[in-house]
């Protein structure tokens, strides 16, 4: 080996097991066979899952080229780098120069999953734990989720023999670990299904928090039944869902608003793209606030707003009534 093939082993490769051992601890704290994990567990669980994320990313930049792992990388050289001295690039920057500058491909879902994650992380540093357990375990499961493909598919093939040996049993646990949460949330969700959620098709959405297909819109508690947590004022619940779940145009598209004033109770509550249970894959305006599907809506002619038509007029009442 030449002393720059040497140099170059060194320091590719550590940071793998690095952020492996960094997800076998958030499985130890979420996946346990007994008990739920504590508060504690919880925090711990969100910041080194995050921490994991970042080294894992950079790992695979850094393979490209030492330098993609730095922010500004017209400040900076080996020497510093190699003794830590630099900025390091930012989530959403990692992100990108995965996929713009080395060509790897990460779905837009799996995007907005990492991007949610450092949110997280960022809240809970400030503010603690704001989330439920249950929360915080599907999100996590996600992550872990794409992570280990991630790593399966980036990072892996890339080991030598020794570092391979050294975290396959931390990988074995942490593959068995995503499978236990995951059964937790199919089994906790089939029962819901059956139960709480029975009926209630037609006001059944995702929740914004969990992800689940569980959240009952009926204007009062709004509650979810699998963190469980209830989303009292629509305002917040129209936003958040909007956030999470509405289309994005890709860049350079115009940016169409869904999230729209309802023209029955006139406020800024009703998704244009909501998808219930009863909807079944396709798209329709829900109103956060009356806790209704609003099919039947028209645009109006004049003004563009959303109205009701009664009799097939082509234009909205206020506009009727504004041209007298
Ligand atoms: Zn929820
Ligand atoms: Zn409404
Ligand atoms: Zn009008």
């Amino acid at each position: 080996m030449t002393e720059g093939e040497a140099r170059k082993r060194q320091i590719h490769y550590p940071p793998v097991p690095n952020g492996i051992d960094y997800l076998r601890d958030v499985i130890d704290r979420l996946a346990r066979e007994s008990g739920e994990p504590s508060e504690r567990d919880l925090k711990y669980a969100v910041l080194h899952l995050q921490a994991a994320a970042e080294v894992l990313l950079k790992a695979r930049l850094r393979e490209e080229h030492w330098s993609l792992v730095i922010s500004k990388a017209e400040k900076t050289n080996l020497k510093k780098f190699e003794k830590g001295e630099f900025e390091s690039a930012t989530n959403a920057e990692t992100v990108r120069r995965l996929v713009e500058v080395v060509g790897l491909d990460i779905s837009a879902g799996d995007k907005k999953t990492l991007l949610d994650l450092a949110t997280t992380r960022n809240q809970l540093q400030h503010w603690g734990i704001t989330e439920e357990a249950n929360a915080v375990l599907t999100r996590a499961a996600d992550v872990l989720d794409f992570l280990i493909r991630f790593l399966d598919q980036y990072l892996l093939p890339h080991l030598d023999a020794d570092d391979e040996e050294a975290v396959a049993d931390d990988l074995e646990e942490i593959r068995t670990g995503l499978v236990r949460i995951e059964s937790y949330v199919t089994s906790r969700m089939e029962r819901l299904n059956e139960n709480d959620l029975k009926g209630h098709e037609a006001r059944t959405v995702r929740c914004p928090d969990c992800q689940q297909v569980a959240l009952i819109v009926d204007g009062a508690a709004n509650k979810c039944s699998f963190c469980p947590r209830d989303w009292m004022d629509p305002l917040e619940l129209a936003s958040a869902y909007d956030n999470a779940f509405s289309y994005s145009p890709a860049p350079g598209d115009p940016y169409e608003d869904t999230l729209v004033d309802c023209p029955d109770c006139d406020t800024l509550t009703l998704a244009l793209e909501a998808e219930t249970v009863a909807s079944n894959g396709s798209h329709i305006p829900l109103c956060f606030n009356c806790a209704e599907t609003q099919d039947n809506l028209g645009e109006c002619a004049r003004c563009g707003r959303l109205y009701r038509p009664t009799d097939e007029e082509p234009i909205c009442f206020d506009c009727f009534a504004d041209l007298g």
